[in-house]
């Protein structure tokens, strides 16, 4: 092994799966809704849970209601009590402590995800390499010919790829302090090539290229394909980036897009995380009276 491998080919494979994997369940895993185990009943306490009102074969319609079915409390609808959620959610992330709070634990995170990335990148760096580690992460493309111009390990490295830069120009948006490095539009600019070629031949059936094309139109596909994953996985071999722009606000997220009531369910747990964030070390209590024109009460947690 060459002395900048810390993994093995199989190692490696091993990692970079396990590192896709948790980082598209930390967007995705079972939130349905955004106060779902956030808000408490107002009468007894309990956390509430989503239920659903069947109301005729057309609509069905989402509520919060109090898991106790002894308790009185009603039960209230989802759309409403998620307008009362996005606004608070959106006055608390305005304000600087929130915002700072939001700041450190995202970098935190943006720092662990990147580091945990870094040893499989080695791997990546010549097609040399990047065959050996192929033939962990498909070994089915050594028997039978890849079925489109992107299948089996290509699919793996490229997402890899992307994932791992979007993560970094994240990173370079959020911090506030001024940065030394490489200008992060670089980066944004080897991606994008990238994702175009990917765009251009990722339905394109291998066999087909060959038959109509001729041989040399996809010796051409993989030269360029090669190319451009070369000059981003060059460009991840920087660890300093800086971006010139404003610091990313929390209110920026993708999560703050829609409307949270006319879009119930849209990226849920996203928009639960920054009401956490707006949240703090308070509880929601939602009750079925309007009190000062909210239904939802911002308390200190009780330990
Ligand atoms: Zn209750």
């Amino acid at each position: 092994m060459t002395a900048d491998l810390e993994l093995t080919a199989r190692e490696a494979a091993k990692s970079l799966r396990n590192w896709r994997k948790s980082n598209t369940e930390a967007d995705t895993r079972g939130v349905a809704h955004v106060g779902e185990g956030v808000l408490r009943c107002a009468l007894c306490g309990t956390t509430l849970v989503v239920a659903q009102e069947d109301k005729g074969w057309y609509a069905a319609s989402f509520s919060y209601s109090c898991a106790d079915p002894g308790c009185g409390q009603g039960a209230l609808p989802v759309a409403e009590v998620d307008r009362e959620l996005e606004e608070f959610t959106r006055r608390r992330l305005k304000e600087p402590a929130v915002v700072a709070a939001w700041r450190a634990t995202r970098l935190a995170e943006l720092d662990e995800q990147i580091a945990d990335a870094r040893p499989i990148l080695p791997w990546c760096w010549d097609q040399r390499r990047r065959r050996q580690l192929s033939r962990r992460l498909a070994p089915s493309e050594w028997l039978f010919t890849p079925y489109t111009c992107t299948s089996g390990s290509r699919h793996y490295l490229y997402f890899f790829g992307t994932e791992l830069t979007d993560l970094i120009v994240e990173r370079a948006r959020t911090v506030a302090e001024p940065q030394r490095g490489r200008s992060v539009g670089e980066l944004v600019q080897a991606e994008r090539e990238w994702t175009y070629l990917w765009l251009d031949i990722h339905r394109l059936k291998r066999r087909q290229v060959r038959r109509m094309l001729g041989r040399r139109a996809l010796q051409e596909i993989d030269d360029d394909w090669e190319q451009r994953q070369t000059r981003l996985w060059d460009l991840l071999k920087e660890t300093d980036w800086q971006y010139s722009g404003p610091a990313r606000q929390p209110l920026e997220d993708r999560a703050m897009d829609q409307e949270w009531s006319q879009s119930p369910g849209v990226m849920a747990r996203q928009r639960r995380s920054l009401l956490a964030y707006a949240l703090g070390d308070n509880q929601l209590v939602l009750s079925a009276t309007v009190d000062a024109g909210s239904r939802v009460r911002v308390v200190p947690a009780v330990s």
